[in-house]
């Protein structure tokens, strides 16, 4: 996997694609810098090598549209703070504007490009609008793994226009290796934690997991689809009907494959879907009608920490409980806790995919787990197995 530690940039303009879709207030200010602070490592790199660093992004969905509350121009002066160098930006991404600014461009010096996505050519993937990016740099550096799923112009085109001269940002290689450790090169045994509230929503990965995992813990929503299709009483919990096959089939499989999978045996039931509800810890088979289960129960919590501490790898996608209302996170900030006592016992864990990541922030673990990913849709895809096209483009 060729990294920005294979190049030398001296004298070299890397065009870099990062992921700056930063989160903005009403007065168009950065509300949260952690993109921006994850890409400054591959930046430095860069201009501590004697180069210079164009970067290129999008901001928000202006859909092809030049729209004034997405210009990437807000972010410039916090961007500077970051990286802790004057950073010049360019009003357009392509064309006479972009180049005479990239021409002007000393080493040592930091361009920002406007809103990729004011182009529609973006998004399509155009080639002839690759070209005129690609047209911008020596090197093409990827360091946007948020971006890494999608075929758009700067995330995989432009890379055809660099045969040899392309690689990964210090972020995206990271990420790449620690899913890597995961599904391909992990110690066992390996464990994959996985919540969320539908069966349906994870059934891909579910089934690419099977193949790579000695134990296979199933929480949140999805619980009572399992149950369900078992025989059991799952109340008002939410329950997908028509996927319930589906649950015992997986189940199956997983048995024909050596996967232990464990599943809650007791839940905290609600008799509402708040937070003030009346509350009591039930069998998860015997759920009473009029309650539903929104976290998971003690003995479940007792169960699944046994395996959790004695996995040496650890992925995490999907909350264990309805983590939003306090009543009900404590089974995803116990996770939390077992897997931050793994950890520290030496055991990698890879934390995922939307709302896990939410709840980790949420709850302090950010820093006690080996490693939090940065990109939503792309972890998804990769758990599923496919082969992202940003990714592809380098390799
Ligand atoms: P997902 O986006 O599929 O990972 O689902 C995340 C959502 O699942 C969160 O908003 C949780 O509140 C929700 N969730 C977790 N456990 C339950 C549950 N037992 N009942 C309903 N929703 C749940």
């Amino acid at each position: 996997m060729k990294t920005v530690d294979n190049f030398n940039f001296k004298d070299k303009k890397a065009l870099i694609r990062v992921d700056f879709n930063v989160p903005l207030d009403g007065d168009l200010n950065v509300t949260d810098t952690s993109r921006i602070e994850a890409a400054k490592p591959t930046i430095i790199k860069v201009l501590e090598d004697g180069g210079s660093a164009i970067l290129m992004s999008h901001l928000g969905r202006p859909k092809g549209q030049v729209n004034p509350d997405m210009s990437l121009k807000h972010i410039t002066s916090k961007v500077a703070d970051i990286i802790g160098v004057t950073v010049k930006f360019a009003e357009d991404c392509v064309g006479s504007t972009a180049e005479e600014a990239v021409s002007n461009l000393k080493s040592g010096e930091v361009l920002l490009l406007e809103n990729l996505r004011f182009h529609a050519a973006e998004e399509k993937g155009d080639k002839e609008f690759a070209a005129q990016l690609a047209k911008l740099g020596d090197v093409y550096v990827n360091d946007a793994f948020g971006t890494a799923h999608r075929a758009h112009a700067s995330t995989t085109i432009v890379a055809e226009s660099f045969s040899e001269d392309k690689c990964f940002g210090y972020l995206l290689a990271k990420e790449i290796e620690s899913i890597d450790k995961v599904m391909q090169t992990g110690e066992k045994p390996v464990t994959a934690i996985l919540g969320g509230s539908k069966v349906s929503s994870k059934i891909t990965i579910i089934e690419n997991i099977l193949d790579k995992v000695d134990h296979l813990i199933i929480g949140g929503g999805m619980t009572y689809t399992f149950i369900k299709a078992q025989g059991g009483k799952v109340g008002n919990s939410i329950c997908e009907d028509d996927k319930q096959e589906l649950a015992l089939n997986i189940l199956k499989q997983a048995k024909e494959k050596g996967v232990e999978v464990h599943i809650p045996v007791d839940v905290l039931a609600a008799d509402d879907f708040s937070n003030d509800a009346n509350t009591k810890v039930v069998p998860v088979n015997e759920i009473p009608d009029g309650w539903e289960g929104l976290d998971a129960g003690p003995k479940t919590l007792e169960n699944f920490k046994e395996v959790i501490l004695k996995s040496k790898t650890i992925l995490w996608n999907g909350p264990i409980g309805v983590f939003e209302l306090p009543t009900f996170a404590k089974g995803t900030i116990a996770i939390g806790n077992f897997i931050d006592e793994a950890t520290s016992k030496g055991a990698f864990s890879l934390v995922g995919g939307g709302d896990s990541v939410a709840a980790v922030k949420q709850f302090g673990f950010e820093d006690k787990v080996s490693y939090v990913s940065t990109g939503g849709g792309a972890m998804l895809e990769s758990l599923e197995g496919k082969t992202l096209p940003g990714i592809a483009a380098i390799l």
